[in-house]
């Protein structure tokens, strides 16, 4: 955070417009039918701005641009392709403090998060994409002496995109950098609760793609989202958000018979074995850290490790000591760069938080910590709630069910078996993660647990080069990593024979 300063007045320095555009075909385009929907910022409750209120013709604009430079885009060089990708990357760093200030705005989250994390993992998702297109290679397979058959990898054209509020600017990167690097153009809808930060990226990297390579149309699910997944127009549509909006889109998808990939929701656990608490030193003290990571993104990530397994035997001394942790985590003004905790993303999101607490209250588990809203006396109409730690059993509610807000459910086994059981037991496989000395066990464990990313010893790490993605209802495909081009990319076989000979 070195450089950073607090900004004096609430979001003064952001110099947010009273008003923006979807940005299609190079331009800034307003919404077809004129209307536009408020925008609130969860840091203090109060608009801030207005968004286009896009619907079918704004999506059908978008795509027809798409569609006007798909060729010209896709047989641009790779190379070429790369140096744009990596100019964008310079582009996040250079703004990396403007685009951080308005996530936080936007979404509620500490300014220390997105300076550190949102911003750099994003521009080091470029730059990851634009190394891995230049190493890409076909394949050819002999079929007999004479007949050769290539393999070659094609864009799939004009691609649709879906994202969520979490992690608005880093979800964007995560599904535009593959499918550019890929050959794609992209149409991509952000979450309507969070849409600022991609219309700033869109601003300042304007003049390094052609005009229709890149278009952002904003508005809600059901009209500007289901527009784009039923658009026969586009060759694929990739989706991050709740398992039950995935399945809508796969319907939507399946009406023109369209690949998806879907990135959706989670209950992962956090599992913390005997041996954590063999000695009192720094592995000791790094798995309390890691027992805190529910909080991390106010709990607002689809790897929220929202329920935390421990062994019976450390129990006890092991939740003293994390329950001494929580508390010192600081909570309040999102700007303030030593705050760990700020806003929920909506009022949405915050009075399902608070609907949670009750559930959990009414089903017999114990409050062992939180459970409250906090008041923030600086900004008293913003969304604030406490970490909160919940004690029960693995039926309940609180540990089957996402609640997307900063709640861990604790329980124990007794032994492995136990701890499988517990750990599976859950129609979510997106993430998991395991605290132990012992490297077999590690392994084995690992092996065993149904989910698409185990952390072992260590937790909410995204490095762009780790395939990310979910087992069961947490969704299809993965994201990250170079296997993520193939989700952008249909291959093409070209079988010849060399054989002069008729018979
Ligand atoms: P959501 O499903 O409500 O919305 C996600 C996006 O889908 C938004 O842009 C929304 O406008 C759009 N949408 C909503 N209804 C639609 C419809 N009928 N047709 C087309 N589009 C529609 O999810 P959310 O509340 O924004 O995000 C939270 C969820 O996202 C959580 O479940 C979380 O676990 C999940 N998530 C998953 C990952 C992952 O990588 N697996 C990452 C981040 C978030």
């Amino acid at each position: 955070l070195a450089g950073y300063k607090k900004p004096n007045t609430e979001g003064s320095v952001l110099q947010f417009k009273k008003q923006y555009e979807n940005f299609i075909g190079g331009e800034w385009v307003p919404p077809a039918d004129g209307e536009y929907f408020d925008n609130p910022s969860p840091v203090d409750g109060k608009i801030f701005t207005r968004i286009p209120r896009s619907k079918k013709e704004d999506i059908e604009l978008a795509v027809k641009k798409a569609h006007a430079v798909k060729e010209r885009w896709g047989n641009t060089p790779a190379a070429k392709r790369s140096r744009m990708l990596l100019k964008i990357a310079d582009v996040l760093d250079k703004n990396r403090e403007l685009l951080a200030l308005s996530e936080t705005w936007d979404n509620g989250k500490p300014i220390r998060e997105s300076l550190a994390a949102d911003l750099p993992l994003a521009s080091d998702h470029f730059r990851y994409f634009a190394g891995v297109i230049r190493a890409e290679e076909g394949s050819m397979s002999e079929i007999d002496a004479n007949t050769l058959a290539m393999h070659v990898k094609e864009p799939i054209g004009v691609v649709g995109q879906i994202i969520p509020w979490n992690f608005p600017l880093l979800m964007a990167a995560w599904k535009m950098a593959p499918a550019l690097a890929a050959g794609n153009c992209v149409i991509l809808k952000p979450a309507e609760q969070t849409p600022v930060t991609v219309l700033l990226f869109a601003e300042l990297i304007a003049d390094i793609l052609p005009p229709g390579v890149l278009n952002i149309v904003n508005g809600f699910g059901p009209e500007a989202g289901q527009a784009l997944a039923t658009c026969p127009d586009i060759g694929k549509i990739a989706f991050t958000g709740e398992t039950t909006t995935g399945r809508l889109i796969m319907q939507f998808a399946s009406e023109n018979i369209k690949p998806v990939t879907l990135e959706l929701g989670g209950k992962s656990p956090n599992i913390f074995t005997e041996s954590v608490l063999a000695k009192k030193d720094s592995f000791f003290d790094k798995a309390v850290e890691g027992f805190t990571m529910f909080a991390l993104n106010q709990g607002e990530v689809c790897t929220c490790p929202s329920r935390a397994l421990i062994q019976e035997s450390i129990y006890d001394e092991f939740m003293e000591k994390a329950i001494e942790r929580v508390r010192k985590i600081k909570l309040g003004d999102p700007l303030d760069p030593t705050t760990m905790m700020g806003a929920q993303a909506s009022e949405d999101q915050f009075q399902k938080i608070l609907s949670y607490f009750d559930i959990g209250k009414k089903e017999g588990a114990k409050v062992l910590f939180g459970g409250e809203v906090f008041e923030n006396k600086e900004y008293p109409g913003g969304f604030y709630v406490q970490p909160t730690i919940f004690e029960g059993n693995n039926k309940m509610r609180i540990f089957q069910e996402e609640i997307f807000g900063p709640v861990v459910s604790v329980t124990t086994y007794k032994d492995e078996k136990e701890l499988l059981e517990i750990a599976n037991d859950s129609l979510y496989g997106l993430g998991a993660g395991l605290w132990t000395r012992d490297t077999h066990q590690a392994y084995q464990i690992a092996r065993k647990i149904e989910a698409g990313r185990v952390w072992v010893n260590c937790y909410h790490n995204y490095p762009a080069h780790a395939a990310f993605g979910g087992y069961k209802q947490s969704g299809i495909g993965r994201e990250n990593h170079k296997m993520m081009l193939d989700h952008y990319r249909q291959t093409k076989n070209i079988l010849i024979s060399y054989d002069q000979n008729p018979t």
